[in-house]
């Protein structure tokens, strides 16, 4: 799993000198991914996310010029200008920090080289792409002796045996509380007036992948509530539900991990195109490929059929908050889409197309782990008749149940472990 996920990264910065998709800002518990942004070939990572990550504050004055307070250091910046002023030391920088739509950019040496030199106890893990406080070097702290009290003098003894130590109640450790009943959102693509992607598997049937995607939600939901997980539909029904409703949904009814399921359709209307098969599974990040990004418009489409009371308020200031918390899911997105890929080798006819990332509305506005499985290609004669069989349906959807299980499991003793 963590082999995979570092292939992809790697594989995914050779043009980038090295800079992973996102790293991982650690702090003593505290873990927050940050996204890596490519521009022009170089690597970023937004001022703010990172110094939120890193509890310090990003102030912006006059003239272009930024303060990074951190715990440990203070830093200025100028926007255009490859120099960062440590106090009275002024640094070099690969690329100057940039500012664009309205944010700070900083290089990603900035993250690799400069905090753990500067930045006053860091140090960049270029294997895991984790910045860290160097809170291994701590002294264990000695326990405090215990205090004996004595009366002090004069003050009258309400027992009559004051001398007497209290009863030693050892202090149990607190027995660890049942997990929580979880909730899986599954939310089954498209609906009402929005067909999702359409085509013919052998005359008179046709695959619509609206239909297909509410079939296989059902199925997942019947084996997890078998299993004892609450679950939590977006639709049930052939009904149009706004892109951005979808994750509202989700985070109102506090849902644990949100699950969109789809079908995938190639980007050429060609023989090769036809051809096209094989299932994927997407966490929301910036899409790297041209074929993550023909994926992310043809699932983001499903805006267009949304009008009046359906359209998603498009405020700014709303979607950079949305953004900022589905970063804080990002590796459990990634850990969760991974689980769910390399269960469905198991009874997928594939090929596998592996873990993919995109920008997707539907996953944007869930503030839990999120991912989209595109269950096959409804355009490629084959898959789709292998996807409209109700056996090969509920194989899938154990499949995908069964991972999902198992990434919860995964999650509670991640969480027990760091009690
Ligand atoms: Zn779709």
């Amino acid at each position: 799993m963590i082999t995979l996920l570092l292939a992809m990264q790697i594989a995914g910065s050779a043009a980038t000198a090295g800079a992973p998709t996102f790293i991982v800002v650690r702090d003593g518990q505290t873990t927050t991914s940050v996204p890596v942004t490519i521009s022009d070939g170089q690597a970023f990572v937004r001022a703010d996310l990172l110094v939120k990550a890193m509890r310090g504050t990003l102030t912006i004055g006059t003239n272009l010029h930024y303060t990074l307070a951190l715990p440990r250091a203070h830093l200025d910046l100028i926007d255009g200008i490859p120099f960062a002023k440590f106090d009275t030391v002024t640094v070099p920088l690969t690329r100057a920090p940039q500012v664009f739509a309205g944010q700070l950019y900083l290089p990603f040496q900035f993250v690799s080289e400069i905090l753990p030199r500067y930045g006053g106890g860091y140090f960049y893990d270029v294997a895991v792409g984790e910045l860290r406080t160097n809170t291994s070097a701590a002294i264990s702290r000695a326990p405090l002796p215990a205090v004996v009290a004595s009366p002090p003098p004069g003050a009258v003894a309400s027992s009559p045996t004051p001398a007497a130590a209290p009863p030693v109640t050892p202090r149990r450790t607190r027995p660890a509380a049942p997990p929580a009943p979880k909730v899986v959102v599954i939310d089954a693509g498209h609906g009402g007036p929005d067909n999702g992607m359409t085509g013919p598997i052998g005359s008179p049937a046709w695959f619509t992948e609206k239909d297909v995607t509410l079939s296989v939600a059902k199925k997942i939901a019947t084996v997890l509530r078998a299993r004892g997980v609450d679950v939590l539909m977006t639709r049930t029904t052939d009904t149009l539900i706004a892109l951005a409703d979808r994750g509202r949904i989700a985070n109102s009814n506090h849902g644990d991990v949100f699950i969109s399921i789809h079908c995938n359709a190639p980007g050429s209307n060609n023989a090769a195109g036809a051809r096209e098969r094989g299932f994927e599974t997407y966490f929301l990040a910036e899409a790297k490929t041209e074929d993550e990004r023909r994926v992310q418009d043809m699932e983001n489409e499903s805006v267009k059929f949304e009008t009046g009371a359906n359209a998603p308020k498009g405020d700014p200031l709303n979607f950079i908050i949305t953004d900022m918390a589905q970063n804080e899911h990002l590796r459990e997105s990634s850990d969760l889409a991974q689980t769910i890929q390399q269960g469905l080798i198991d009874v997928h006819p594939g090929p596998n197309r592996g873990v993919q990332q995109a920008n997707f509305a539907v996953l944007r506005g869930s503030y839990m782990p999120a991912v989209l499985v595109e269950i096959g290609f409804g355009s490629n004669q084959s898959e789709a008749t292998f996807l409209s069989d109700q056996a090969n349906q509920r194989a899938l959807a154990r499949n995908i149940a069964e991972s999902v299980i198992a990434y919860l499991a995964h999650y509670d003793s991640r969480i027990g472990g760091a009690r």
